[in-house]
Formats: structure tokens, sequence, C-alpha cells
């Protein structure tokens, strides 16, 4: 909000004031006399005790404002202004050295920046109203079908069995493939726990293998050495919304006769030679939880060209039951299945997924602008050669020393970054599996990712440059 919406001269009357705070809906007007000082501010509840006391609303301001109110100082750091809020006082005047009023800082606004946010503006309230009062809620209904084929069609794949969730997703794929007991699938060491967990479940031995410097995507380098003749699938990650380099993947694993389940959750919509993830693999797995590029809530895909997958998944996914025959079982399933409610919002996130990568696309391009001078932060790379990266958060690397300092830094002002994943290596539970990594390593150290919500703004950026500028100058002194 304009700073001019919540000021007003000391010679306003109550009424000049009650207009103001009606306007601005922050509950308060700083007051400056006719020489720009800040002199007073007053909230709605001033106006409502003078009220009660008996003054009009004619009547001037000046006898009556607070005099003595809290401020901020430009120079401030941003860890001290948010000290000064508290229960009572969520807006704060910020004035220079001559008390002229420069900016306001607020709770709401400051203290609190999510990570992630879903976009639901468009007909997903709509379609989960209908699904509701269709009563059809469970994991039979129109919407099931609708999502499954709209976002396949996406993808530029044939069919698409929607899922609970992204890792059951998994799960299904590397079962629907017979991947199990003696068999070796190859997992990138920077990712989410859930591409490994999925190997696990199947009984088959996860192979963690580096990363790429550039991309921080699995490298096919590693993958072909990695190979032995147990080796029966990969599963390149397109990380933090970067395309694989699928290129040399498919001709590693045509060579080698080893399937590739694409895990898609972070880049929805990404490419490779301008065609789609998930189009590569035999089989691909989307998630669609609440802080992925569009969501359903809780719930995933498995996407494929093969008739015969898909319809084995449908049974794996439905307890195993036969399609015949009801109450027969001829595999042991699972119930993977998502319900019609979840579906529904995914039918209507999927009619604005184009809209909803592009204002991603324009916050990234945005975040660059105002990163483009530090020196020290590097952005994630955009320009790689056949890749076409979406946004899904913006990540950066920082000097390895000063990562938890901006983290801390941007913490203490409520913004909620996240460090890179931990690379499976380095945890206790999976490092039996794991290869050398040395790249995965140092690039999860310097790594963080920065807000894409809604609500960001060139302003919100600008705030989160100067936490991060702070965080590499600073000693730990953000250690809360
Ligand atoms: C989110 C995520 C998953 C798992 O998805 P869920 O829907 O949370 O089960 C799998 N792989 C990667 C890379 C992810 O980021």
């Amino acid at each position: 909000m304009e700073l001019e919406k919540l000021v007003c001269n000391s010679k306003a009357t109550i009424k000049d004031v009650m207009t103001c705070i009606d306007e601005n809906a922050k509950g308060i007007a700083f007051v400056e006399d006719d020489t720009g000082r800040l002199v007073g501010v007053m909230t709605d509840g001033d106006i409502r005790r003078l009220l009660i006391n008996g003054y009009g609303v004619n009547d001037s301001i000046e006898a009556h404002m607070r005099k003595e109110f809290v401020y901020a100082k430009i120079n401030d750091k941003p860890a001290d202004i948010v000290a000064k809020f508290n229960y009572r006082i969520r807006i704060l005047p910020i004035v220079n050295e001559s008390m002229q009023l420069v900016d306001y800082a607020s709770y709401d606004e400051n203290v609190h920046m999510s990570l992630a946010q879903p976009q639901m503006s468009g007909n997903e309230y709509k379609y989960l109203m209908d699904a509701f009062l269709s009563t059809w809620i469970s994991s039979t209904g129109n919407y099931i079908t609708r999502f499954e084929k709209d976002f396949s069609n996406y993808c530029g794949v044939k069919y698409g069995v929607a899922t609970s969730n992204g890792t059951t997703a998994l799960h299904l794929a590397l079962t629907a493939l017979g991947i199990g007991n003696g068999d070796e699938v190859i997992v990138p060491d920077i990712t989410f726990a859930a591409t490994i967990n999925a190997v696990v479940y199947t009984g088959a031995t996860p192979v963690i293998v580096d990363i790429e410097e550039d991309s921080w995507c699995i490298s096919p380098e590693k993958i072909e050495e990695a190979i032995t003749p147990r080796t029966k699938a990969i599963i390149p990650v397109h990380i933090y919304g970067q395309p694989c380099d699928m290129g040399r993947i498919c001709t590693i694993a045509e060579q080698n006769n080893l399937h590739i389940i694409e895990d898609c959750a972070e880049a929805h919509g990404a490419e490779w030679k301008n065609k789609k993830v998930g189009s590569f693999g035999i089989i691909s797995c989307f998630s669609f939880f609440g802080n992925k590029v569009i969501t359903t809530g809780e719930g995933g895909m498995c996407i494929t060209d093969d008739e015969e997958l898909n319809e084995k998944m449908r049974i794996l996914r439905d307890h195993g039951m036969s399609k015949d025959k009801k109450y027969y079982h001829e595999v042991v399933g699972f119930n993977y299945r998502m319900t019609n409610l979840q579906a529904a919002i995914g039918t209507a996130q999927v009619e604005r997924i184009d809209e909803i990568l592009e204002w991603r696309e324009h916050l990234e391009e945005k975040y660059r602008e105002v990163f483009r001078d530090l020196r020290r932060v590097t952005l994630q790379a955009n320009t790689l050669t056949d890749r076409k990266k979406i946004s899904w958060l913006v990540s950066i690397l920082v000097n390895e020393d000063k990562r938890d300092n901006i983290l801390a830094a941007l913490k203490a002002n409520g913004i909620d970054a996240r460090p890179f994943f931990t690379p499976l290596s380095e945890m206790e539970i999976y490092q039996k599996y794991a290869r050398e990594c040395k790249v995965s390593r140092m690039i999860s150290k310097m790594g963080l990712n920065l807000p894409t919500t809604y609500e960001m703004n060139l302003e919100k950026i600008e705030r989160i440059k100067f936490l991060i500028m702070s965080g590499l100058k600073e000693e730990l002194n953000h250690r809360n």
C-alpha cells in the first residue's frame, strides 16, 4: 500500500482521520505537521474514545493525537524493527534523521512471508463444490477422468493415472515396471527423500549418484559409471524446476536397456528441446502437494504412453482388483487412489497452469533484476542449452560460510526461506547406497530457496536482498 494512504495533517479533523483510517484499513493514521515531520499517530481506538468523551467529528485532532508513539528509523536493522512489534503494535512508521516519514513496516506484510502458496482463483472452488454436491466425493467421478486426461494431454502423453500423492505415484510406477528385490535403481543425491524411499519400498537397491555442477540435476556421466548388470531403471529428478539432460540420459537408457522414470514433482511444464518433461520416461511421476507448481492439496499422477502399463497401474492403484471380476485380486495391489474432490481442484489448476507458470517466471525475473548487483549470489542457471526451466522456488547459491547466516536473518524477519535438500549421501539411513558425491555436497551447503508466493512484490524482493546483504556481511548476529 502507498504510504500516502496512512498520512493525515495535524490540522485535520476527527472526521478526516476517520476517513483516512477507513480507506487504509490499517486501523491507524500517521500525523504530519506542515513541514512534513511526523508529530503523532492516531488509532481507530483513539478516535472511538474521543467520540465517547463527547468530541465531535469536526473537532481538530491536534490536541488529541498520540504524541508519544513507537517508530523506527530508516537505518534500523530489520530485526530491530521487527522486535518493536507486539500484540498491540502491528504497524510502525519509519522516519529519517529529520523525523520525516519515509516508509512504514507492517507485521502482517513483513513478519510472515511463506515459501509457497497455492493459487486457486480460477474454477477451483466452483469445481470442488460441483464435485461435493454431486456426492461423488470418493475416488470415482467425472473429475478424476477429466484431470487425468487434461494433465497428461498438457504433458503430451496419452494416459494419466491419478494417485494419492507423488510418493505413491513413484512407488506405483516402479511396481508396475516389476522392479523389486535384486534390482538396482539409479537416483540423484540431491532430491526430496520420497524419490529414494519409493525405491526402497519395492525391495530394490537404490544407487545414489552425483549431480551436474551447472544444472544441479543428476549427472549422465555418473549414471553411466554406476550401471551394473543389475541396474533396471534411472529416476532423473528435474530439481527445482530445472530439466535434466534428457538427451544423454535417454541415450544411456537405450544403450543399456534401462527404464527411465522421471520424477517431475518440481517441474510441471519444464521442457527439454521443446518437449515437456514427463514425456521422456516410460512412466513419469508428478506431485500435486500444496507447495508445488499446481496442487490438489495432496495428490500425484503417473503418466505414460504405454497402454499396458496404464492398465496395470490402474489395477495396482485399486487394490490389485481384477477389472472384469469384482473382488477378485490378481496381484497384491494398493489403495493409491485420488479423490474426485482433489481432482476437481486439479482440473481447475490445469486450466490455468500456463498462466501460473508465466506469473512465476515473471516473479523470478524480478528477483533476477533486483539481485543483479549481488556479486556473491548465484541464481539458478536459466539459459542452459536445450533446457527450459520453470520457476518453482527461486533458488540461489551463496558462500557456504554465510548460507546459514542468511537463512537466520531471513527467518528472524519472518521470511520462510529454506536450505537445499540435505544430500541423500549425507544421511545415515541412505549412506550405504551412495557412490562418491562431491558436487552435490558442495552445492547443497551453498543453496537456499526463496519464496514465490503471490504476495511477493518488488518491495519485498528488495527487502530480501537487504537481508541477504546483511547476512553476507555479518558474523552470526541473527542466531535465534
Ligand atoms: C514433493 C516431491 C515428491 C513427493 O511428493 P508428495 O506428493 O509429497 O508425496 C517426490 N519427489 C520430489 C522431487 C518432490 O519434490
